[in-house]
This record gives structure tokens, sequence and C-alpha cells, in this order.
């Protein structure tokens, strides 16, 4: 489907109007698997010539997230991130600009069981295990550059 498309119908489908804010906030967010900061959107989008203002983004982004149509997950230094991915799913994170993608697992987290820790009374065994979520951190190929 093309991306205009695309994010007209999911505005529509959670009766949001479709509005340049948040058309241009999508549209990024579909783009390329990225997990953008709030300051990273208002420079990407003043760098293509279509600024937002701050107040603006910010108000968006709450109703977006608000209708469960983005995800928010503090990243790297505690920074905010919004995700369009609001599925369970895994990450790998930059450690050195904190850039973040989404990543598939080769095998599956089902057979991984939490064990407490040795020597520790815990009472993890008779926790209910809802979600399993595995962060990968490494290295991206821009900051093995410099
Ligand atoms: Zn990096
Ligand atoms: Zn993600």
């Amino acid at each position: 489907m093309h991306k205009s498309a695309e994010i007209k119908q999911l505005l529509a489908t959670h009766n949001l109007r479709s509005t340049r804010a948040r058309s241009l906030i999508l549209g990024l967010l579909l783009h390329e698997n990225r997990h953008y900061t709030p300051d990273e959107m208002l420079a990407e989008l003043k760098n293509q010539g279509k600024p937002l203002s701050t107040a603006t983004l910010y108000q968006n982004l709450r109703q977006l997230t608000d209708k469960g149509i983005l995800a928010k997950f503090s990243g790297k230094n505690s920074v905010l991130r919004y995700d369009i991915n609001t599925e369970e799913h895994n990450h790998i994170v930059c450690t050195d600009c904190g850039r973040v993608l989404d990543v598939n697992l080769e095998g599956s987290l089902d057979h991984l069981i939490p064990k407490p820790l040795p020597d520790t009374k815990s009472d993890l065994a008779q926790w209910l295990v809802a979600t399993k979520h595995l962060e990968f951190k490494g290295v991206c190929p821009d900051c093995q550059k410099v």
C-alpha cells in the first residue's frame, strides 16, 4: 500500500482526522523502522522543509499514543522514543547514539525460563509470566565509522 494511503487508513481506523501534523509524524515513523525521539522528529522534519512546532508535535504525539497508534518507551539515557510497532517485540539499541531498531529473533523465546539468582530467597517460581522481551545492545554502523 502507498504510504499516504496507509497513514490515512491507520488514522481512520482509530477515529482520528488526517491532518498535516499526524501525516508527517506517522510518515517519519513508518520510514525505515526508526524509533525517533521528539527532538529527532523536529530536526528531521525541519531538514525535509516541513517543520512542525514543538507544541504541535507533542500534542499530536500524545493523541497518537492515547489512541494506541504509537507506543512510547524510554531509550538510552531515559530519553523518550516513539515506536509505530505497538505489538510485543524486541529491540537492538546502539550504545553510542541510542538508535533503536526492531529485530526478529531466529529461534523462539518460548523455551527461555526465568530462574531465581542462586542463593537468594525468591518467589519467582510463583510469578505468572505474561510477556518476554529481549533487548540487544551494540554499536550501529554509523558509530563504528567514528
Ligand atoms: Zn549509533
Ligand atoms: Zn520497536
